[in-house]
């Protein structure tokens, strides 16, 4: 059994979700976390996960999405969403420098950030990080805010940094990027960080592994994610899939 932690069902499976989802059964993938990335979508996750008994949400504004004038009101609502059934974390939030156009926006993202780090300690929800080109300032707030209950997702920082979210306690998920081609540096990450802190997610509909790269992506495939973390690290598929899955059902508390 694998569970993908964070996937993102949305309009691209308006045709095929129901089959998108068996297929991911069909795997053995059987359970699935849908993120929220803005106040819309978080309502259309948990849209999902009431209709679909393996689907769990998450809510959340991502960095990319955040509008400060609506500071307070998103965050009321945040708060309001995040108490609904099968809502496990508060994410995808966090920083992402990759197009910023002014400096003034890294103050706008890190606030909408910790806004909902702290909503999430109030609720003692795990948090699902995005980070982009910001490991450095990321780092900084989930020390100074004392955040260890969550995963950094999608990782893809440099070893230095992976070795400082473990030791915050936090938890690293690996997406399709370790089976492309010129990624020694991830590579290493993984093989270097334990077990215990590893998890697996699609992220579909983007970043679908190899031999699929550059389609639609979908929970199924997160087997092949699994299968590149067993060939890294030397370690048989079987383990790969209870500890990988026990993480996920530990840190969001799926029992
Ligand atoms: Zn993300
Ligand atoms: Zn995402």
């Amino acid at each position: 059994m694998l569970i993908d932690t964070h996937a993102h069902l949305f309009k691209e499976y308006d045709k095929d979700r129901a089959e998108v989802i068996q297929r991911a059964l069909d795997n053995g993938v059987e359970k699935i976390i849908n993120i929220g990335c803005n106040l819309q979508l978080s309502q259309t996750s948990i849209d999902l996960a009431a209709k679909y008994d393996n689907i769990y949400a998450s809510v959340g504004i991502h960095p990319h999405d955040g509008d400060e004038d609506d500071l307070g009101k998103a965050m009321a609502e945040i708060h309001r969403l995040a108490q609904q059934p099968k809502v496990v974390a508060i994410g995808e939030i966090g920083l992402d420098y990759f197009s910023l156009e002014k400096e003034s926006e890294k103050e706008v993202q890190k606030k909408l950030f910790r806004e909902q780090l702290a909503i999430a300690k109030e609720l003692d929800l795990p948090v699902i990080l995005h980070c982009r080109d910001a490991y450095q300032d990321m780092l900084k707030i989930l020390q100074s805010d004392k955040v260890n209950r969550g995963v950094a997702h999608c990782f893809l920082g440099n070893r230095e940094a992976a070795k400082r979210f473990i030791e915050q306690g936090l938890h690293l998920s690996f997406t399709g990027v370790i089976t492309f081609k010129k990624q020694d540096e991830i590579l290493q990450v993984v093989k270097e960080t334990p077990l215990e802190k590893i998890m697996v997610e699609t992220d579909c509909p983007y970043l679908a592994p190899e031999p699929n790269r550059g389609k639609r992506n979908e929970p199924a495939y997160v087997r092949q994610i699994a299968e590149q973390v067993a060939t890294i690290k030397e370690i048989g598929m079987d383990k790969i899939e209870e500890t990988t899955t026990n993480n996920a059902i530990n840190l969001f508390n799926l029992n």
